[in-house]
């Protein structure tokens, strides 16, 4: 079965600026101090770090989730590992939230899987660091996971379907790996000689 996977669709139709600039009395008021930060794409080398535990929730971390939603949510994309803006830390930000307009902003601190499923699910994959490309790639359907939340609680969660996935290929991140990493080598090759085609007409 093919599922499809979220990242850096096409957005839908937008509203119309007249209505979409407007902030509703009472509704929350979005700090402008936040900062969307640089997402590093291939083939930048500081993807395969293997990132730090989070040792404390300090205000620096706090910071770092916003501007990672902030981020993720500009780009748009529905999962982002904090190496991914070029912070080698084990922080997670991702929103699976369906409807449209609608935000679930979810926090995954030092995240482990602990079990994975025997069965397999197949998703069509993307990544904000690998941006337009696309990939079907298999993965456990089913896993457990352990994280801890902004306020330091630690959470035990049986994650399916695009959860998973997600979780999945987030997870990866932290120790440096992509999804292109689950293609066949002729694809990946392939993959790997467009970006670092690209990156040096960029760099000329
Ligand atoms: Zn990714």
């Amino acid at each position: 079965m093919v599922n499809h996977w979220l990242t850096a669709r096409p957005a839908s139709p937008q509203t119309p600026y007249a209505t979409r600039d407007l902030t509703p009395a009472g509704a929350p008021i979005t700090s402008r101090s936040m900062a969307i930060r640089e997402i590093i794409s291939l083939p930048d080398k500081r993807l395969r770090l293997i990132s730090e535990p989070v040792k404390a929730i300090t205000p620096e971390i706090r910071a770092l989730a916003d501007e990672m939603f902030e981020t993720m949510y500009d780009a748009p994309g529905i999962g982002l590992a904090a190496i991914q803006v070029a912070v080698p830390l084990r922080l997670i930000t991702m929103d699976l939230a369906k409807k449209e307009g609608e935000k679930e902003p979810r926090v995954f601190i030092n995240p482990e899987i602990l079990s994975s499923s025997e069965d397999l699910s197949v998703y069509e994959e993307g990544c904000l660091s690998i941006p337009e490309y696309y990939e079907e790639v298999e993965r456990p359907a089913k896993v457990r996971v352990r994280f801890m939340d902004l306020d330091g609680k630690i959470h035990e969660e049986d994650a399916e379907d695009l959860y998973a996935t997600c979780i999945q290929h987030e997870i990866d991140h932290l120790n440096g790996v992509l999804f292109v990493d689950y293609l066949s080598k002729l694809k990946r090759d392939r993959v790997m000689k467009k970006f670092t085609k690209a990156a040096k007409l960029a760099a000329k």
